[in-house]
């Protein structure tokens, strides 16, 4: 009975529940996360029927935030952000600081302390980066300026978060709240008064990061390289997941710093490396079932019923998230003299909140600084400004020529590179009637090349070599963003979706090539395009016989095992050697 094993009750119920909410938010076309908080909402105290364990409920949370914050650590590239610094820096900061003011007015209005205030404002300045990737990538503007720019932007905002859940602990006591308990003790010993405590804490972080940088740096890639050796991929993964979970934990011990600190920079020092990188990658479907987890937990906490009590303080939320947020983006955008179109993308991108708000409302209410009620504002905010997203993005699209004809501003039109290189060229036709599908392409009697790998790649050299126009499906950003630098016509996305291979016109295609590795996404590939074109030549990639049946009896013409072609390769080197002369030194 679920009183017996609370844990397991509380996993089941969460992660299943999240699993069938989840999934009918996509099928409405809303990022899963919708589905994870009311999931969380329905097994939470407020609401009737199976209630989980709160407690549990919130130490599974808490392993999902370093999770998450591992994964944004993974993902944080210091390039990318220098790359678009003198436009992401300048608008966070503005955009922070004007949601921030308009989180301390609403605050204030609603009778908070000031201290309360600034938690509030700066948990609604923040986006965030689950929806904000997602919507991205639905639009496949991740490669493009406008998706670095607003990459770089939330980055900007992460870090000041960061910054913001390091110190809020030693500046509570100033700004009305309590003190951590662990803090307490030794700021009292140590440190008496508010620039004691400042300048503790600002010393125990720099220490932190100096042996993250000056160890962790070396130790953690020799550890992992180590644990490569002994030819385990299991131990490696776990490796991987035993230093990001005990540098967060051991850096919040020791150094007291933030979970969500250390394991952030435990993700960053793993990304440096090629390696290290790609089993970090391994453990993301890990960090995916505690994010749920932790979406979940915030969903518990959120009572419904604070809609209906009280609606009035949820709309001036809303309106700060969605409108003020998006109005003050748009300017600071324009006033760097961007495209109204880049101003209004980056502005729909950011006008939402999410994990970090979350995190900041749950510090604030714990040092008792921010009132329940913000909290619930602050859940319903996020709530509510995700599921609106996509029509913020509707909205966008909605006033870009009307905003471009008024010429108020005198911009320039958008002219953004997209798939297939020609920057120019594609001024106009760049935006594709629905936003969400990816850009038809225009070539007919061509060949689609499926994954640009090891195989896919040397496959390429050689078309390119060639004049047989051809295009690529390929979903690893890294490799997209290459193929497009050189100009190749790329659809980004995993070709086994039915929007992706539609764009590719097999219809008119002569030719298929799939070099993916996985077989059973091959397969979908092959069925699909055998039902548009009965006539294409497909060719495609196994690993074993029973790959190869699997992708004949779905309508490839030709599979080729990897395996056999290498043992083919291995004999026909052998019986070269074999069949020459002993002394093959004088034969040559
Ligand atoms: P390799 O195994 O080195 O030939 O690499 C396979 C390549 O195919 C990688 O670059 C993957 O990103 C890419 N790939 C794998 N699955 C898909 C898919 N379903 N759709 C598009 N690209 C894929």
């Amino acid at each position: 009975m679920p009183h017996e094993t609370p844990l397991i009750a509380t996993i089941v119920a969460g992660l299943g529940l999240a699993f069938v909410l989840g999934a009918l938010a996509n099928r409405i076309r809303l990022p899963p996360l919708v589905g994870y908080l009311l999931a969380g909402v329905l097994v939470g105290p407020h609401t009737p029927g199976f209630v989980a364990d709160q407690s549990l409920a919130s130490e599974l949370a808490e392993l999902g935030v370093i999770l998450l914050m591992f994964g944004v650590g993974l993902h944080f590239s210091l390039k990318d952000l220098l790359s678009v610094r003198a436009i992401a820096i300048p608008g966070a900061v503005g955009q922070i600081l004007l949601a921030t003011g308009l989180g301390v007015l609403l605050a204030l209005g609603l009778g908070w302390s000031l201290g309360g205030g600034l938690v509030f404002g700066l948990a609604l300045s923040v986006a965030s980066t689950v929806v904000l990737l997602r919507a991205m990538q639905e639009r496949r503007l991740i490669e493009t300026e406008k998706g670095r720019i607003a990459v770089g932007w939330l980055i900007v905002e992460d870090l000041v978060m960061i910054l913001t859940l390091v110190l809020l602990p030693a500046l509570s006591p100033v700004m009305g709240g309590r003190e951590v308990a662990s803090n307490e003790a030794m700021a009292e010993r140590l440190a008496p008064g508010f620039l004691g405590v400042l300048a503790l804490t600002f010393v125990k972080v720099g220490a932190f990061v100096a042996l993250m940088l000056l160890v962790g740096r070396r130790l953690i890639p020799w550890l992992l390289h180590v644990v490569a050796h002994m030819g385990s991929r299991e131990l490696f993964r776990l490796a991987v997941l035993a230093i990001a979970l005990g540098v967060a934990f051991g850096s919040a011990k020791l150094f007291d710093v933030s979970l969500a600190l250390g394991a952030f920079f435990a993700g960053m020092i793993m990304s440096e490396s090629e390696l290290s990188h790609q089993a970090a990658q391994d453990t993301l479907p890990l960090r995916d079932a505690f994010s749920v987890l932790f979406f979940v937990g915030v969903g518990m906490l959120f009572n419904p019923l604070s809609l209906v009590d009280n609606p009035l303080p949820i709309i001036a939320t809303l309106l700060i998230i969605m409108i003020g947020k998006s109005a003050g983006a748009f300017l600071i955008v324009l006033a760097f003299r961007h495209p109204v179109a880049t101003a209004l993308t980056i502005s729909a991108s950011l006008a939402q909140i999410g994990e970090f708000s979350f995190i900041l409302a749950g510090l604030g209410v714990q040092l008792g600084l921010l009132p329940e009620q913000g909290r619930d504002l602050i859940l319903a905010g996020a709530l509510l400004s995700i599921v609106l997203n996509p029509l913020a993005f509707a909205v966008a699209d909605r006033a870009r020529p009307l905003i471009e004809n008024m010429r108020l501003f005198g911009h320039r039109r958008e002219a953004t590179a997209v798939a297939g290189g020609d920057a120019a060229a594609a001024a106009d036709a760049a935006v594709p009637a629905d936003p969400e599908l990816p850009r038809q392409t225009q070539l007919t009697d061509h060949v689609v090349l499926v994954g640009y790998g090891r195989v896919g790649g040397l496959v390429g050299e050689s078309l390119k070599a060639s004049s047989q126009p051809f295009l690529v499906i390929e979903d690893a950003d890294l490799i997209v963003a290459r193929l497009q630098a050189e100009g190749i016509e790329t659809i980004v996305g995993n070709a086994a979706g039915a929007d992706i291979l539609k764009a590719a016109n097999l219809g008119q295609a002569r030719q298929l090539l799939v070099a993916i590795p996985n077989a059973f996404e091959a397969g979908q590939v092959v069925q699909q395009a055998r039902a548009a074109n009965p006539e294409l030549q497909i060719v495609a990639r196994a690993h074993s016989d029973a790959e190869v049946d699997h992708l004949t009896s779905l309508g490839a013409n030709i599979v080729i095992m990897g395996e056999r072609e290498i043992a083919l390769a291995m004999i026909e080197e052998w019986k070269r050697r074999n069949a020459a002369p002993p002394d093959t030194s004088s034969a040559a």
